[in-house]
């Protein structure tokens, strides 16, 4: 195939520029592109809802989706969100797993530990309503919103980390509204459109026959 020829006074790619030659003016080089004004309370807000750090555990097969949306492919991290072993310095809680009742109030415990405001997702089935266990297992919780507020609830089992990362962005604008306007929705938000095969997230007036 033909070289594309190069259009006047373009050097070859790799070429080092001549000396003394500035370089290129790209967007946001300029100093008067650099300045952004805005109120203190926008930029903090900007600040929190880029840094989430997630308390990092997982108990079940969700606990690989998390991992997964951590991994290359997905890096959840160029969101902002960073693993913290210990819930002191995090302050958002996603529950990826089957949460039995023996569990249960380790995880509560590990949530009064985090920091205020603290947040939490739900991820899958067996989070949300305790999944393909609800009905037949004794031991499985039906949903870990009975322990901890969930803010967000992500349907599936397990869900993709694409619909993990759609809560995510859900999640951010919480972050920005309580931030700007201090206002804490409580109304909880279920990530639509996500592969839901067993017991998604059901309101809680659901006749028992639908959780099969
Ligand atoms: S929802 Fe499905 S994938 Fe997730 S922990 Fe439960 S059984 Fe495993």
């Amino acid at each position: 195939m033909a070289d594309t020829p190069l259009p006047p006074g373009a050097l070859p790619p790799g070429t080092p520029p001549p000396a003394g030659t500035a370089p290129p003016d790209r967007p946001g080089n300029r100093e008067d592109q650099q300045i952004h004004l805005t109120a203190v309370d926008e930029f903090l807000a900007w600040g929190k809802e880029n840094s989430l750090f997630y308390l990092l555990f997982a108990t079940a097969c969700c606990g690989i989706e998390l991992m997964q949306a951590g991994g290359p492919r997905y890096d959840i991290d160029r969101l902002g969100m960073i693993p913290r072993a210990t819930p002191r310095q995090a302050d958002l809680m996603i529950v990826a797993g089957t949460i039995t009742h023996k569990m249960a109030g380790r995880v509560r415990m590990l949530w009064e530990q985090m920091t205020e405001p603290r947040w939490v997702v739900s991820m899958g089935s067996c989070a949300n309503s305790g999944g393909p266990f609800s009905k037949w297992s004794y031991s499985v919780l039906n949903g870990i919103d009975k322990y901890v507020p969930v803010d967000i609830y992500i349907p599936g089992c397990p869900p993709r980390p694409e619909a993990l990362i759609d809560g995510v962005m859900a999640l951010r604008e919480r972050v920005r509204r309580y931030r700007t306007l201090g206002v804490r929705d409580r109304e909880p938000h279920v990530v639509a459109g996500a592969d839901a095969p067993f017991g998604c997230h059901f309101p809680k007036d659901a006749p028992p026959g639908a959780r099969s």
